[in-house]
C-alpha cells in the first residue's frame, strides 16, 4: 500500500508493505536455497559482507519470492529498544500506544530487516535475543505482553566484519543464534551483468568500470577502509548512461565517494585517467 500526494515523498506503510514486481536479483551462490532452508526452520539469518554487495536487493528478493510483507530498519547508534518496539505517543490531546517496525513484522508474520546492525546500541540487542532463539517470543514491557511470532515471521540481520573496530564486533550471544550467510562483491562476469542490467551501459565501459572497481578493491587496507561496491559502480554508471564524462563520473560516484583523503582522491583519479 503505498500513497503518494503530488511530489512528497512516498509513504510505504510497512504492515501491509508487500513486494509485488519481482526484484532484479542475480543470484551470486546458494544463498537462495540457504535462505529458503533457513526459513522453514524459522531460523533467524545473518548477512555479512561489505556495504553495496547486494544484501537489501537479495532481502528484496527473498521477500518477493517467500511473498511476505517486509520492514527494514537502518540501525544508527542512537537506535533505541522503543524505536524498533513501539512508543506510546500523544496524537490529538489522547496518549495512544504505536508499534515499532519490529513489532508489526512479528504481529503481520513478515519479515524484519534490521541493517547495520552493529550501528544500534548494545541495549537494543536484548530485545532481539528472545526473537532469535528458539523461544520466538517478544517481551512488550509497557504493554504488558508477550507476542509469539507466527511462524511466517522472519527476522534478518546484516553485518559488515570489513570494519576492523572492536566496539563494532557481533558479539557471540547474538551471533550464535543466526543462520549466517556471507556475501561479497559478485564475480566479475556476474558484477558485468548486474551494471548492464541497472545502468543500460556497453560492455565495454562496463569493463573498464570492473577494472577500476578491482584497482580500488585491492586498496582496502593500504589507505581505504573499502573498495568500491558494486552499488557504487552502478552510481557511476547510471551518471555515464546520462550524458556525464566517464571520468568525471568516476571521479563523484567512486572516488569522492570512496574517502576524504586528498592523496588518495588524487591517486584514484589517476587510476580513473588511465583507464577513460
Ligand atoms: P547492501 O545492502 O549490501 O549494502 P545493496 O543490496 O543495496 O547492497 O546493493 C547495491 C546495488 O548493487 C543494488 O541496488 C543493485 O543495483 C546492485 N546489486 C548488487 N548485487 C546484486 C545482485 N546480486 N543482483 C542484482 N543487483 C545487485
Amino acid at each position: 500500500n503505498t500513497a503518494n500526494s503530488g511530489n512528497t515523498a512516498l509513504i510505504h506503510d510497512p504492515s501491509t508493505y508487500l513486494i509485488e514486481k519481482e526484484p532484479y536479483y542475480v543470484p551470486v551462490g546458494n544463498e537462495i536455497t540457504l535462505f529458503e532452508a533457513a526459513y522453514d526452520n524459522h531460523l533467524p539469518l545473518l548477512l555479512k559482507g561489505p556495504t553495496g554487495c547486494g544484501k537489501t536487493r537479495f532481502m528484496e528478493y527473498m521477500a518477493w519470492r517467500l511473498q511476505r510483507p517486509m520492514v527494514t530498519v537502518s540501525c544508527h547508534d542512537d537506535l533505541t529498544t522503543s524505536d524498533l518496539v513501539g512508543r506510546y505517543l500523544v496524537k490529538q490531546g489522547e496518549t495512544v500506544w504505536v508499534d515499532g517496525p519490529l513489532t508489526r513484522a512479528v504481529r503481520t508474520g513478515g519479515i524484519c530487516y534490521l541493517d547495520e546492525i552493529v550501528e544500534a546500541r548494545k541495549d537494543t540487542m536484548v530485545v532481539i535475543h528472545p526473537l532469535a532463539d528458539d523461544r520466538r517470543i517478544m517481551p512488550i514491557d509497557k504493554l504488558g505482553q508477550l507476542l509469539e511470532a507466527p511462524d511466517s515471521f522472519c527476522l534478518a540481520i546484516s553485518y559488515n566484519p570489513g570494519y576492523q573496530s572492536v566496539l563494532k564486533e557481533l558479539k557471540q550471544s547474538t551471533r550464535q543464534r543466526f543462520v549466517a550467510i556471507e556475501f561479497d562483491y559478485p564475480k566479475p562476469s556476474l558484477e558485468r551483468q548486474i551494471i548492464i542490467h541497472e545502468t543500460g551501459l556497453d560492455e565495454a565501459i562496463t569493463d573498464k568500470l570492473l577494472k577500476l572497481a578491482d584497482m580500488t578493491r585491492n586498496l582496502k587496507g593500504n589507505g581505504l577502509e573499502e573498495g568500491a561496491s558494486t552499488r557504487l559502480l552502478v552510481h557511476a554508471g547510471k551518471l555515464i548512461a546520462k550524458g556525464v564524462e566517464p571520468r568525471a563520473a568516476c571521479q563523484g560516484a567512486i572516488a569522492l565517494a570512496l574517502t576524504d583523503d586528498s592523496d588518495m582522491i588524487a591517486a584514484i583519479n589517476e587510476l580513473i585517467g588511465a583507464l577513460f
